[in-house]
């Protein structure tokens, strides 16, 4: 059986991005950059006023006393967004309001609350420095700089900044489309009778949303029930996606068709079965098609919903970030925290146990959210992290430091 680690590094090493596109700048919030960003011009692209008030040049007011103040008369006038260059005279000054372009020959913009206006002159009664309240052409950004390397979300900020250097449409990473089947003559839709049995068919909905949630297409197929015919024909359909997702069958039960179906189909099962609880049956497979370069990743998850939710999380999320072409997104961020409780284990397993964290006076305490059973989904509900504990711990005790991962959607 694979450790946690070596199941993830697997699975990272067999999956890449689907390819890429041209997007209008407009629709690429939160899509994948696919290319480097580099200046075409300076940011600013001119010298210009942070402040309202009067363009001047330092060296005219070196004189300036409180008994004996400097006196420059006020020529001209510029606005922001006024075009053309202008040049000031010496021994004047140029009316201006923020993002103005500072004339040639002026060095400094004294604001308009700093001078008294007597006659078409202001009037200053201390020295103005060089360079005051002046915003320098590229002091935000140079003319060839390198502003953003591909490999990151386009987020609010990135994305302003691509508009600020006048990017129309930007390169970005195809979004990868994920078929979701559920599996197990139990399951019915939120619609459906519920006889004596049966069980809602949760799953589709939650591996849905994670799946969008990871920035991904979602595909929901449907529902195959436990029969190699009925998840052959599923399953096909799902293979004709980027990546497949599966939830229920992998166990050990007669019932448990989902890997041998998908053997029959020709798909090489790298691993079954992963070091972790819960999700122990976790099964990664590729499926080779004539004719395509790129096999298709087949992430195969338990069906206990908290083992699905876990699975998805630790070894699903990681791979579908590889694939929409996220850079060093596949670390889930983790921070550490003092447990409140013992927790106790023997089965050399990696534990991702459901906790509750606070922060009590910049101390981060987490304790468990009740039943850890996989079967109890109302226990995501309370729980807003995983707690990690490794393979070598028998007895983690309280008050000492742990791992965890934010379940960062439900915060
Ligand atoms: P399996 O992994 O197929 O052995 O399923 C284990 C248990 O998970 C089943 O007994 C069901 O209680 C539950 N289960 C399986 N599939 C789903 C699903 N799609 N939605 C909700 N619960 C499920
Ligand atoms: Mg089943």
């Amino acid at each position: 059986m694979l450790s946690f680690d070596q199941a993830l590094a697997k699975i990272i090493n067999e999956v890449s991005p689907t390819g890429t596109e041209l997007c209008d700048l407009r629709s690429s919030h939160l899509r994948v950059l696919a290319q480097n960003v580099v200046a075409g011009y300076d940011v600013p692209r001119f010298d210009n006023s942070s402040m309202d008030g009067y363009s001047l040049r330092a060296e005219d007011t070196l004189g300036a006393a409180s008994d004996r103040g400097a006196e420059l008369p006020i020529e001209g006038e510029i606005g922001a967004g006024d075009t053309g260059e202008r040049t000031l005279k010496p021994g004047s000054a140029c009316r201006i309001f923020t993002g103005g372009a500072v004339p040639r020959g002026a060095d400094a913009v004294i604001e308009q609350e700093c001078v008294e206006v007597v006659d078409k002159k202001i009037l200053l009664r201390t020295p103005v420095s060089s360079g005051r309240n002046i915003r320098r052409r590229g002091e935000d950004v140079l003319f060839g700089q390198t502003v953003l390397e591909h490999g990151v979300s386009i987020s609010a900020a990135r994305l302003g900044v691509l508009a600020s250097l006048g990017l129309s449409q930007v390169l970005v990473y195809s979004t990868p489309r994920v078929a979701i089947l559920t599996t197990g003559n139990e399951l019915v839709d939120v619609d459906e009778p519920l006889e004596l049995g049966k069980i809602r068919d949760s799953n589709s909905y939650t591996l849905a949303s994670l799946v969008r949630e990871a920035g991904c297409v979602a595909a929901p197929i449907g529902r195959a029930t436990d029969s190699i015919p009925v998840l052959s024909e599923k399953l096909k359909v799902g293979l004709s996606h980027d990546a497949l997702i599966t939830s229920g069958g992998v166990s050990v039960g007669d019932r448990d068709l989902v890997l041998e179906t998908l053997k029959e189909l020709g798909a090489e099962i790298l691993f079954w079965k992963v070091n972790i609880k819960p999700g122990m049956p976790f099964a990664f497979c590729l499926f080779r098609k004539q004719g395509k370069s790129k096999p298709v990743p087949v992430f195969a998850l338990p069906g206990n919903p908290v083992s699905t939710m876990v699975t998805f999380l630790q070894l699903v999320r990681p791979a579908l970030e590889k694939m929409r072409g996220l850079r060093g997104g596949h670390l889930n961020v983790r921070l550490r925290a003092t447990l409140e409780q013992d927790h106790e284990k023997r089965d050399g397993k990696r534990h991702f146990v459901r906790g509750i964290v606070r922060n009590e006076n910049g101390k981060l305490l987490v304790r468990k959210s009740g039943s850890q059973s996989s079967g109890v989904l109302t226990s995501m509900l309370v729980a807003n992290c995983l707690v990690i504990i490794p393979e070598d711990v028998s007895l983690a005790k309280a008050g000492t430091e742990v791992e965890i991962e934010l379940l960062r959607e439900s915060l």
